[in-house]
């Protein structure tokens, strides 16, 4: 039986993993599953599941969720540091699936008992990304990408040479807004921002889909854990989101991933790697969709990708300030205090501050560096859109 633990189970990346794991229970030993606020869900896992351990990362919903569980074997925690105490219980399969920055440190403490972690989070890779491939080499644990078009990538470079890579094309389904007037993107509402044409998802990554920050955290995202130059990323508007990677060779080959958009693919490939195993997602009647349709993003309309571009240019601590400055603004949007293309202009100031501050580029990438930068981005970020509002 393979040891599992699923960081963020009761998300929507969480709940696919889940699913799988459900299909076949006898291989595997949960030993912790973690969520947030939706501890009837965390509970009902745990108990399915059988896991050892279930925790919240609200530490006031320590004895609700206790409650839930009297009359099981479940352990039961609550809080941040109870989160990063699980991971620190060895596992064979980590899977990260948290939202946002507060992925790092579980990830982090799970890559230090030499598991393979499986990294939905792509906020601790932009937030810090050699910090974890150094912590999996120290380790010897293995991250596998989850985020689709990495996953994709990931496998057009199963056998391949590094050195044959000319370029990595990430493809954008161009999210909610892909066909609205420019002008009128100032006045979207959160409802509208919350629907994705093609993928379900949790609805901070619907959101940041629509204004294609997504995207930009994948173009560093791309960069970080393949360790390509920048220049050689391309995004691609892609609508029927059925390629979802492809990447380029020095004999002009394109090797492309074409998959149904159904995360459980991702999951269940990083679950089964370096196998195959069946897994029940659509098969794909290519006939019927009779075509694919592919479009060069319209810059305008998506002005998170050059922010992001200069970002990977910037490198260093620029990344953390790029995630803690969106997550952030994202805070803001949901909230009603900013409007969506605001989101954009919250970033872009906050960048500025701290590079003009200087030590972005040049500082270490430590843990404390990166908690530190993270935490003045937020404040940045609030004094900017509170000069906005
Ligand atoms: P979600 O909002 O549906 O779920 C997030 C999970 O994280 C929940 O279990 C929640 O309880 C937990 N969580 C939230 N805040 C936390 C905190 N501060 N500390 C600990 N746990 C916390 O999100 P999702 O859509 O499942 O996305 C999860 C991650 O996977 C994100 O990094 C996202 O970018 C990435 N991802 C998601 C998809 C997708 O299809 N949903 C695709 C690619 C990548
Ligand atoms: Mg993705």
């Amino acid at each position: 039986m393979r040891r599992i633990t699923v960081f963020g189970a009761t998300g929507s990346i969480g709940q696919s993993a889940l699913d799988l794991v459900a299909r076949d229970p006898d291989a595997y030993d949960v030993v912790a599953l973690t969520g947030g606020r939706n501890i009837t869900q965390l509970a009902h896992d745990a108990r399915r599941l059988n896991a050892d351990l279930a925790v919240t990362c609200y530490e006031e919903l320590y004895y609700e969720l206790k409650g839930l569980l009297a009359d099981t074997d479940v352990e039961v925690a609550a809080g941040p540091q109870a989160i990063a105490e699980a991971a620190a219980r060895p596992v064979d399969w980590a899977l990260s699936a948290i939202v946002g920055a507060a992925g790092l440190v579980p990830g982090l403490a799970a890559l230090a008992h030499g598991t393979t972690l499986a990294l939905a989070n792509k906020e601790s890779l932009v937030t810090a990304g050699p910090l974890l491939l150094e912590r999996a080499k120290t380790h010897g644990a293995t991250i596998l990408p989850v985020d689709s078009e990495h996953s994709a990538v990931f496998q057009a470079l199963v056998g391949e040479d590094m050195a044959a890579v000319e370029r990595v094309i990430i493809t954008a389904s161009g999210g909610a807004f892909r066909d609205w007037p420019v002008a009128k993107l100032a006045t979207a509402t959160l409802a509208e921002a919350s629907s994705h044409p093609n993928w379900d998802m949790g609805q901070r990554i619907t959101i940041d889909s629509a204004s294609m920050f997504n995207k930009g955290m994948e173009l560093i995202e791309t960069k970080e854990f393949f360790g390509v130059d920048p220049e050689m990323i391309e995004v691609l508007v892609h609508r029927e989101s059925l390629i979802h990677a492809m990447v380029g060779f020095n004999d002009g080959a394109l090797m492309a991933h074409v998959g149904p958009p159904d995360m459980r693919h991702a999951i269940g490939y990083a679950l089964h790697w370096p196998d195959r195993r069946h897994l029940p997602v659509e098969r794909l009647d290519l006939a019927r969709i009779g075509q694919l349709t592919f479009e060069a993003p319209d810059h305008a309309r998506y002005p998170a990708l050059a922010i992001a571009q200069r970002v990977m240019q910037m490198g260093g601590l620029s990344g953390a300030v790029f995630n803690a400055a969106k997550e952030r603004a994202l805070d803001g949007f949901i909230a009603g205090q900013i409007g969506f293309l605001d989101m954009s202009r919250v970033v872009e100031v906050t960048l500025d501050k701290m590079s003009a501050t200087g030590g972005l580029q040049s500082g270490a990438i430590t843990l404390d560096n990166v908690l530190e930068t993270d935490r003045l981005a937020r404040v940045y970020a609030t004094e900017a859109f509170n000069q906005l509002g």
